[in-house]
């Protein structure tokens, strides 16, 4: 059986982007969480400067990298925290221009590279725009959004036109991880928590659990939501999150929806393995979810890309279940064509 692995949490970054981070990171009033990324991982020292290059880089070299490893395709999206640290208009116009350079991208290599296009949730209306342009002028494959955007949440109802337009063009979101919000984000700023070892799976989580806690796929019920990390733990705490949900709404602490959370996590949900390399992690989820919602992910350059290829090639699946996982499920997911 041939395979052909595609890879659906790639990032990149454009050049002004990450100029722009800097002088956000320069400035006052700078969120706690994304500050501690300007300390680490976004600090301009040496040892970032490999990945750095590699995020900058959507041409050759990257396709050079990815023949090496054994990477078919990758589906590039913009790296967190993307433009949601921007003000409105300054992030509208970057999520544009980063979708361009995206697009053109993908134009130059149509066979190896899908792209995910970045919106600004600050403004909604302008966000939906984008979201027309990216589905119907770019031909991009869906959107990114890295979690919160200034302490705020895609269930509030200013961001309904965002869901709206998504779920209008069959754009799927992908939920990408940053650090907490900045209004919980203090027990997490110590040990490293608000790094990618647990606090960006919690936001995530927590953002995802808002979405389907606020009844947001009663209101659009053809939205698809695409969560990294095999899932930021929530195929874990399922039966969990139901039995408690079903206590919770007695004692009215939870909004009355008409189906339990796990029924809309089963239905609008998708996951990926997006560095996440344990057996016992894809098989819960694989029990949990089935075989046709799980999507290989490496999460380049941040991840070993080799060692996720070396984890899904030797994966105790049946050769079935390998190719939906590297292929015919991000074919179907992201409606792939080439
Ligand atoms: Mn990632």
């Amino acid at each position: 059986m041939t395979i052909r692995r595609i890879a659906v949490e790639e990032a990149f970054v454009t050049p002004e982007i990450m100029k722009e981070w800097h002088v956000v990171l320069a400035g006052r009033n700078v969120e706690p969480g994304f500050a501690k990324m300007g300390e680490t991982i976004l600090a301009e020292i040496p040892g970032n400067k490999l990945m750095d290059d590699r995020l900058l880089d959507i041409g050759a070299k990257r396709i050079a990298h990815m023949d090496q490893i054994g990477i078919d395709m990758q589906i590039l999206s913009l790296t967190s925290p993307g433009v949601q640290v921007f003000e409105s208009s300054l992030a509208t116009r970057l999520a544009a221009a980063s979708n361009d350079a995206l697009a053109e991208a993908v134009r130059a290599y149509p066979t190896r590279f899908a792209g995910l296009a970045a919106i600004a949730p600050q403004d909604p209306t302008e966000a939906a725009r984008e979201i027309e342009r990216a589905a119907q002028k770019l031909e991009l494959n869906g959107l990114i959004v890295n979690s919160h955007t200034m302490g705020e949440y895609l269930d509030a109802e200013k961001f309904w036109p965002i869901l709206e337009a998504a779920q209008a063009l069959d754009m799927p979101i992908y939920l990408h991880p940053r650090e907490p919000g900045p209004q919980w984000v203090a027990p997490y700023l110590d040990y490293g928590l608000w790094f990618a070892g647990w606090g960006f799976a919690a936001e995530t989580g927590l953002h995802a659990l808002r979405l389907i806690l606020s009844g947001a796929f009663e209101r659009y019920p053809k939205l698809r939501i695409v969560l990294g990390h095999m899932g930021e733990g929530l195929p874990f705490w399922l039966q969990r999150i139901d039995n408690r949900y079903v206590l919770e709404e007695k004692i009215h602490a939870a909004r009355k929806l008409p189906r339990l959370p796990s029924e809309y996590f089963l239905e609008n949900f998708v996951i990926t393995t997006s560095g996440v390399t344990s057996m016992p992690a894809l098989r819960l989820s694989l029990d949990v979810l089935g075989v046709d919602r799980i999507l290989f992910a490496a999460d380049f350059p941040y991840e070993d890309d080799a060692e996720a290829v070396r984890f899904m090639d030797g994966a105790s699946v049946t050769e079935e279940e390998r190719k939906k996982i590297y292929e015919s499920n991000a074919r179907r997911v992201f409606k792939l064509t080439a």
